[in-house]
């Protein structure tokens, strides 16, 4: 067998194109790029409103089953498939989140995709790219000063400082910042008070630029955040402290689309990139819509398991961009079946096809789950070498017990040509007009019920549990006027349920909802459940440990 080379090893070697030639494909025009470097470049704000017209191409989701701790190569197959359709003849453009160092640094590593199936440049995408979280950690944070200068200067507002919401980000694993006391040191300092970190992923700020038109659009929301309250109880707004516009500013570059390529040089927009287990895990809208224009297939993709970041995908993201799915893929690996049928960790390597029967239940509930949003599935098997030939066919029986098709896919060790069935089922789906997506649950419900919607509907939940103060949150921002907004769960990514131990597909458990944070910018009601952080920590040996520069000065350790 030839060596397995790390994907950092492979992206290392593609022969890239100059940036322009992949623009070109697009029908680009250079004037409308703003490289940086030779590889990447934003796509210009006036060329993006100049599509406006155009007829949009077909939207393909990429999800998945819960996932094993690496994760199941949703970002892998996304950019497989996009370089399949490019391969049998279709114009296809990849839409992908960008990578945050938390996890870089971490646990899973980069998120750039793997093997034979990556967007380049490799390194620059997992590490600094283009500088767009810079901007948003900034944007996020000069709000966060602002607030506190404003209370030093006399709190004109009269912002009660025990009831302000708004914390600090940065994009690192961090959990010696979660809970923190702020302008401690005497009176030049400042008031007290308590406040805390979030990981920039799970930034209202992150969900807004990946939710928001354009920039008009973006300054709206921005000013649209609520910070806190006034010892009255009326929310204090970013436009009452007149941040909304100088964050603006701040966001101008970050809020244009990045565009990249793959190892086969076709195009890919890496752009946004919140987190589907505490925010709403989509790439931007402005990204989508802009490769919807250029290209005949836009295949993008969703955080996690299909219970979160498809849920959201559909619920928040297609729902307010007025998007509609044509059709979608769940990835599913064999290994994460078993480990979803009760294998541990280092039992993956071995033949199981018990264990694989009986966690196919977990990928049975993501298919018809889909399938409530009116969007055609197919079933992706991402081939790991050690997948055997038995269980592959246990997992293409189940599928097809449940009327749909799976198919085996090597795009990882192939590139595009291990994905050519996949592209044409794809094809098939799209064209055959079968979606006919509708969200799961209508605006106007009250934000609880939408909340036990999600819950039986999707995770099979007997009960969502609360207390008052939750309810009484709730029922506040109702009568402010927030009733209507759609709802993002934070979610172990996991399980179905909100205990990462119980995976496959279990019933009747209970949601309790511990905290809910509004969103008004964004445009959603965050519900936090489980013990799920907005601010992760490092394992006890993180990848960090095995990141270097080598002699001759290139990033190892990447994966
Ligand atoms: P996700 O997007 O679902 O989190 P990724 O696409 O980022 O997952 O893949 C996670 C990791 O698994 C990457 O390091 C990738 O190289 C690796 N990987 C993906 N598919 C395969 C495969 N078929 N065989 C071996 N490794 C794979
Ligand atoms: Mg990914």
């Amino acid at each position: 067998m030839a060596e397995v080379r790390s994907d950092i090893e492979i992206a290392r070697a593609a022969k890239k194109k100059p940036i322009a030639e992949i623009g070109a494909k697009l029908g680009i025009p250079v004037e409308a790029l703003a490289p940086y470097g030779h590889d990447k470049a934003k796509v210009g704000a006036e060329f993006i409103a100049s599509l406006s017209g155009k007829k949009d191409g077909k939207l393909i989701l990429v999800t998945a089953i819960n996932p094993t701790p690496a994760g199941e190569g949703k970002t892998t197959t996304t950019v497989g498939l996009g370089d399949g359709l490019n391969r049998i003849g279709k114009r296809a453009v990849i839409c992908v989140r960008e990578p945050s160092l938390g996890p870089c640094f971490g646990v899973k590593g980069g998120a750039a995709g793997g093997g034979y199936a990556q967007v380049i440049p490799m390194e620059d995408i997992n590490l600094h790219f283009t500088g767009d979280f810079h901007a948003i950690t900034s944007a996020h944070n000069l709000l966060s000063t602002m607030i506190d200068n404003h209370i030093y200067w006399g709190n004109a507002e009269n912002i009660d400082t025990r009831r302000i919401s708004w914390r600090r980000v940065m994009d690192m694993n961090d959990r010696a910042l979660r809970q923190t006391v702020v302008s401690l040191g005497g009176v030049a300092n400042g008031f007290p008070r308590e406040s805390g970190f979030d990981i920039t992923v799970a930034s209202e700020v992150m969900a807004i630029l990946c939710l928001a038109a354009d920039l008009k659009d973006l300054e709206r929301r921005l000013g649209d955040i609520v910070i806190g309250y006034r010892f009255d109880r009326s929310p204090v707004f970013a436009r009452d402290l007149k941040a909304d516009k100088a964050m603006t500013v701040l966001l101008k570059d970050a809020m244009q689309p990045n565009l990249v390529q793959t190892l086969e040089n076709n195009p890919a927009f890496v752009h946004g990139g919140p987190f589907a287990n505490i925010a709403h895990g989509c790439n931007s809208v402005i990204a989508t819509r802009t490769a919807l224009k250029l290209g005949d297939y836009v295949v993008t993709e969703a955080g996690f398991g299909a219970d979160l970041g498809a849920e959201k995908f559909f619920d928040i993201k297609c729902r307010k961009a007025g998007l509609k799915p044509d059709a979608a893929v769940i990835v599913a690996t064999v290994r994460a079946l078993k480990m979803n049928g009760g294998v541990k960790k280092e039992g993956l390597g071995r033949e199981n096809v018990e264990a694989l029967k009986r966690g196919a239940a977990n990928l049975g509930r993501h298919i018809a789950n889909v399938r409530k949003f009116g969007v055609p599935v197919v079933v992706a098997i991402n081939h790991f070498t050690s997948d055997t030939e038995d269980e592959i066919a246990a997992v293409k029986d189940y599928v097809a017990r449940h009327g749909a098709d799976a198919i085996l896919c090597r795009h990882w060790a192939e590139g595009s040509a291990g994905i050519e069935e996949l592209a044409n089922k794809v094809v098939e789906l799209a064209e055959g007009g079968q979606a006919k997506f509708q969200p799961l649950y209508p605006d106007h419900l009250p934000l609880l019920e939408k909340i036990e919607i999600i819950a039986s509907k999707i995770y099979h939940a007997g009960e969502v549990t609360t207390d008052r103060g939750v309810r009484d949150q709730l029922k506040a921002w109702e009568e402010q006027g927030y009733g209507d907004l759609p709802i993002c769960i934070a979610k172990t990514q996991y399980s179905f349920s909100t205990d990462p131990a119980l995976r496959g597909a279990p019933e009747g458990h209970v949601v309790h909802v511990r905290e809910v944070r509004l969103s008004a910018g964004a445009g959603f009601v965050v519900a936090i459940t489980g013990e799920i952080m907005t601010m992760p920590g490092l394992p006890r040996v993180p990848s960090a440990e095995r990141i270097f520069l080598n002699e001759d000065g290139f990033v190892e350790g990447l994966f």
